[in-house]
């Protein structure tokens, strides 16, 4: 299947509907009522999705979602708190990175490349750190695709009387949370992920009492949530130029995730692609680098077939010819790869996907999809 538009296996942008792409073709008046009206839905639908009314705001913020992130962490965390960011992968990183910048103090607990965070070692480490005031958790870590355990490290940071931040960019909207039963601080995430959106904005869905209390924490006044809170709900405006064809975008996208059944539905279809897509890929002797219970339905690390005809670049620039992007993997220790399993994917692609798979694999002439450490073991059993 050859289409105009490659279909994008990657964790965002991802491929919209035309109909989303359609709202984009008006153009509005930031500060006249109508685009003030449509943020304030934005807003309230975004509430409603983390069942947030009584508890939490909506603050967007221009950018892609690192610019959230970093807002976030910048008007939360005070000057002279100190964060425990919860690493697995590369989006921990860059939030070790920001605390950086910020000059702020931080610990990590780096599990490496793909090991979960335990709730129980995060319990161990604030009781041995009364300094720390907050914990910065990646809910699906798109470096590996691992699915972090959201509720026992919650939980355990709820015990232990600290605030969760949580960066859900590459989860929210296709993996249900809900601020009556999981407590946290603020949930990142951003308009071209699960929600289907283009790029240009992320937000920050945040505990009003937290929020109110943050006043004076911001290093920098384009990136302060407080002060693009207090500014919007006085005015109903972003503060400096919201993208605006971006966010009548989002609504439509929100409109068609609602119809898909909202978060249910959404991850019902994300859940399907992916079990098609590694069942399939498993056929042909590929390896997931997770054990199924950390798979998340939205972005799976294989491993690089051992063959030595592989090649990422060869393997990538056919797939590409064959209409799909793919993405390489992000691992430390192995060769690996990834797909994206989010966006406009249905059963029609993620088959098609697969009869790309073997095809490239033909012209390449390698037997199967079989990783290296696979091949040792079968040379030396
Ligand atoms: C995509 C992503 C981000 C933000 O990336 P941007 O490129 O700045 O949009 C942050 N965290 C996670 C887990 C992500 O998947």
């Amino acid at each position: 299947m050859k289409t105009e538009q490659p279909y994008l296996l990657t964790p965002g942008p991802i491929n919209t509907t035309l109909s989303v792409k359609q709202a984009m073709l008006q153009d509005w008046g930031s500060w006249d009522g109508d685009f003030r009206a449509m943020t304030a839905r934005l807003c309230q639908q975004l509430v409603a999705l983390i069942d947030g009314e009584d508890s939490h705001v909506c603050v967007p913020m221009q950018g892609s979602g690192t610019f959230a992130v970093e807002a976030t962490l910048a008007t939360l965390v005070p000057k002279d708190g100190k964060l425990l960011i919860l690493m697995n992968g590369a989006y921990g990183q860059r939030m070790g990175k920001i605390m950086n910048y910020l000059g702020r103090d931080y610990v990590a607990l780096d599990k490496g490349d793909y090991e979960p965070p335990r709730g129980e070692e995060v319990e161990a480490i604030l009781a041995a750190d009364p300094a720390i005031t907050h914990v910065a958790l990646v809910h699906c870590e798109t470096s590996s695709g691992i699915l972090n355990p959201v509720e026992e490290i919650a939980e355990a940071v709820a015990r232990q009387g600290r605030r969760l931040i949580i960066d859900s960019m590459s989860a929210f909207g296709a993996v249900a949370i809900s601020a009556k039963t999981v407590q946290f601080d603020a949930l990142i995430s951003s308009a071209n992920k699960c929600f289907e959106g283009v790029p240009g904005f992320g937000f920050s869905l945040v505990r009003q009492s937290a929020l109110d209390a943050s006043k004076g924490n911001a290093h920098s006044l384009s990136l302060d949530l407080l002060d693009q809170w207090q500014y919007l709900a006085k005015t109903g405006q972003w503060r400096y130029t919201p993208p605006t064809h971006v966010v009548a975008a989002f609504l439509q996208a929100l409109k068609e995730h609602a119809a898909e059944g909202g978060i249910v539905g959404r991850h019902a279809r994300y859940q399907r692609n992916q079990q098609r897509l590694v069942a399939g890929m498993r056929r042909m002797g590929f390896e997931t680098l997770l054990s199924d219970v950390w798979l998340s339905p939205i972005i799976i690390t294989f491993f690089s077939p051992g063959h030595s005809n592989f090649d990422f670049q060869a393997f990538y620039d056919r797939m590409k010819a064959r209409g799909f992007i793919i993405y390489p993997g992000k691992l430390t220790e192995a060769d690996s790869f990834r797909l994206g399993c989010i966006g406009q994917l249905h059963d029609v692609q993620i088959d098609a996907v697969l009869t790309a798979v073997a095809a490239v694999l033909d012209e390449l002439q390698i037997p199967n999809g079989a990783p290296i450490h696979a091949l040792n073991a079968a040379a030396t059993a």
